[in-house]
């Protein structure tokens, strides 16, 4: 057996992905939750138990239990194995093992990140000045070694211990080179971390990837931070400090708190805070906000309150829009961060609690002092605020956020409805179509073929599961009718079945190619096999219903051909497919 395998076997997929999205047992057979992969308010992402797979119908990612470790920690299939066998503790036998040595992926720069991490940790004790200054900062001991903070002594002598110290666990002086902990200068060897307070830094697995050197002796005049060299495992726009750690928690609240600096996000861990994450002295990327989507539905933002700070927030009001992310703004009293504020022994609470939502802090921002604006700039904010908008896809959303500009800049609703409708004329024109065809399809008017249709996703599911399903009578409608891609994948199986007498689930492979199993196999959670043949027959008959004058036309249209050929068997053929419809169409009183 190869590691995969193994890891299948012995991993259940609904727990892994439980730690990701809450998952409810629908039916008997799956899973049901919110996709973790994309945002959406109503679950339509499933998992199988049985199957070992999952499968989303809104943006249709899939795959097994490694697959789904693969995508949403963006590993590759081998790290995803390991992963999996390290977070629940799997002892690999041995065969196993071997079978996938040729996959081994190269660990040590994270494991000399780690070394260095700990030796900077052994030399923050030999430092009072460093331990005074982590006093100073109200930080524990505890907190201390939990985020493992150290302290890079300055000179050779060090550089010399730092060496000693990765020899004895084999690393040389040129691995330090090339991961750019240590530098060669003109003097011998050195490092941009001399002198400062280490604050390594995990990636989302918890593995050491970089380090934050901050300056903290009286009249170092050189930059406050030192951040390690972008690499192909240290980047910046991806990594947020402390969020190994308050991963499991933003996933169970379901909220973020993300604030500026290294020391914010330690001491507000230590005061209980722990979904708390910190970027890396840069902006919020859309890839920061893209992993916190993931877990999070709210995120607080702790900026400075200061010019700089509000451009930041607003900056990212669009991106989270897109995320359906829901951004709250804290704001703290002038000159203050979380850190200073809780080393003074004052609570956060009062002002979380305070938090307003961005589109709000938008308004307050660009609000404050509207009236007094000129004509001109005034247009410019009502212009800006239309273009946020306009990003938003919830139709509902938009005229909420439209209510409360309208609210906010004290401009009658009508008024901003109209200037927005007016602007915006092509969005409004493509969801007025929307309107347009949902009303007809309820009046009954619904058009002729439609291409993406649930009726016909379960048919053909149905017939996937159960190719006996399809009776010659069943074909004739079918083909008649179904849409372009459904219709490629019936045609198969029924060629098949002509030729090889009968099909089942197991040879499918045989029939459809990767991409047509790829579409359908979310299908198949679309059906319970219990009582298959007759929520098939009901399906069938509701498609007859809604098909009929198109099976009818199909129907004579192929008669006049047969009449044509004077082919007289198909012409029987057909007239005896076209009685058995109508007849089962009257039966049940349908027609
Ligand atoms: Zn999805």
């Amino acid at each position: 057996m190869d590691l995969f395998n193994f890891i299948k076997q012995n991993v259940d997929i609904t727990s892994v992905i439980g730690e990701y999205t809450s998952l409810k047992k629908a039916g008997s057979l799956y899973w049901k939750g919110r996709c973790p992969f994309h945002h959406e308010n109503t679950p339509s992402f499933s998992v199988s138990p049985h199957k070992n797979i999952f499968y989303c119908f809104g943006c249709h990612e899939n795959g097994d239990v490694i697959n789904f470790i693969e995508k949403i920690e963006h590993l590759s299939a081998f790290e995803a194995a390991q992963h999996l066998a390290e977070r629940f503790n799997l002892e690999i036998p041995k065969e196993v093992q071997s079978s996938t040595m040729h996959h081994a992926v190269d660990k040590s720069h994270y494991r000399l990140c780690h070394i260095v991490a700990q030796w900077c940790n052994d030399m923050l004790l030999k430092s009072p000045q460093a331990v005074q200054y982590i006093k100073n900062r109200s930080i524990s001991p505890a907190t201390s070694g939990q985020f493992i903070l150290g302290f890079f002594p300055s000179g050779p002598r060090g550089i010399e211990q730092l060496l000693a110290y990765v020899s004895n666990q084999g690393f040389s002086s040129r691995n330090l080179i090339e991961e750019h902990i240590i530098f060669q200068g003109n003097n011998g060897l050195y490092s941009p971390f001399e002198d400062r307070i280490i604050f390594p830094i995990k990636d989302h697995l918890g593995q050491t990837c970089g380090f934050g050197g901050r300056i903290f002796l009286p009249h170092d005049t050189r930059p406050k931070y030192y951040n390690s060299m972008e690499t192909a495992h240290f980047k910046k726009g991806k990594l947020l400090f402390g969020f190994d750690l308050a991963k499991q928690e933003i996933h169970k609240q379901k909220s973020a708190f993300l604030v500026e600096g290294y020391t914010d996000c330690i001491a507000m861990h230590q005061h209980g805070f722990k979904n708390v994450v910190a970027t890396l002295g840069t902006a919020c990327s859309p890839e920061h906000l893209q992993q916190l989507a993931k877990h999070a539905q709210t995120m607080y933002l702790l900026y400075d309150a200061d010019a700089a700070g509000k451009q930041a927030i607003l900056r990212l009001t669009s991106s989270c829009w897109q995320l359906d992310l829901d951004l709250k703004v804290i704001t703290l009293p002038a000159g203050q961060d979380p850190a200073s504020l809780l080393e003074q022994g004052k609570s956060l609470t009062p002002y979380v609690t305070s938090a307003i939502d961005i589109f709000s802090f938008f308004l307050q921002a660009r609000g404050d002092g509207f009236g007094q604006e000129s004509m001109k700039s005034q247009m410019t904010t009502i212009q800006e605020l239309f273009e946020l908008i306009s990003q938003v896809s919830d139709s509902l959303k938009q005229n909420i956020l439209l209510m409360k500009t309208a609210e906010t800049l004290q401009i009658p609703l009508e008024i901003i409805k109209k200037e927005y409708t007016n602007r915006h004329a092509i969005t409004q024109k493509n969801n007025k179509a929307d309107t347009e065809l949902s009303s007809n399809q309820l009046n009954g008017n619904e058009p002729e073929k439609i291409t993406h249709d649930k009726l016909e996703e379960q048919i053909v599911a149905s017939i996937i599961h159960d190719p006996s399903l399809l009776t010659e009578q069943y074909e004739t409608l079918l083909l008649a009718c179904l849409s372009q891609n459904a219709l490629k994948i019936v045609k198969k199986i029924i060629d098949y079945k002509k030729t090889h007498g009968s099909l089942s689930v197991e040879n499918m492979s045989d029939v459809l190619n990767a991409q047509e199993i790829e579409q359908t196999k979310g299908l198949l959670f679309t059906i319970e096999s219990a009582n298959i043949q007759l929520t098939f027959e009901n399906l069938m008959l509701q498609f007859q219903k809604k098909y009929w004058k198109s099976i009818a036309s199909h129907i004579k249209m192929k008669m006049a051909q047969a009449k044509k050929d004077n082919d007289l068997e198909e012409i029987q053929r057909l007239m005896d497919v076209f009685e058995k419809l109508k007849l089962e169409l009257c039966k049940k009183g349908r027609l």
